[in-house]
């Protein structure tokens, strides 16, 4: 059954998985859980690349945390990291990107900061985008992606012309 899962995701992206990937993905599907099929779907709707085991496991956490806050409503999460521990980076489309602005994870300043993962702001300084217009519902992960959006579809429209 996961196996399955797991194709579908790479057919999504036209891409075959190798033995190998299918072993790392269908071990992360065990590890996610109830949460891993509806993590793949919205993965298959949303992303314009295939994810990455990483980029997997940030869902899932943010998963198991907007779970977790859904039972306390007190529970205050880092603005930065959504207490998932990494720090979206906009990248310009360059190189393996495929033409388009494609996110990294870097670690965050906050307990939730991954050991082995480079520093945010030690690698940036500060960071990337200023929340501007978007409103205080909007945490700093959400800002970078709705940039991301922004310059994917002027990209696109700039294509088009
Ligand atoms: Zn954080």
């Amino acid at each position: 059954m996961s196996e399955y899962s797991i194709k579908r995701l790479f057919d999504a992206f036209g891409r075959k998985a190798t033995d190998g990937q299918l072993g790392l993905y269908v071990d992360w599907m065990t590890k996610a859980g109830r949460h891993a099929e509806s993590i793949i779907d919205y993965a298959i709707q949303h992303e314009e690349r295939l994810p990455t085991i990483s980029k997997l496991n940030g869902a899932l956490q943010s998963k198991k945390t907007s779970e977790k806050d859904h039972y306390d409503p007190t529970v205050e999460r880092c603005y930065y990291c959504l207490d998932t521990g990494f720090v979206p980076y906009l990248h310009d489309p360059e190189g393996v990107s495929a033409g388009i602005y494609y996110i990294r994870m870097y670690s965050c300043k906050c307990s939730k900061a991954k050991i082995g993962v480079p520093k945010y702001f030690d690698v940036w300084g500060s960071q990337q985008f200023e929340q501007g217009d978007y409103g205080e519902e909007c945490s700093y992960p959400h800002v970078v992606d709705l940039e991301k959006k922004r310059l994917n579809e002027q990209l696109r429209a700039e294509a088009e012309a």
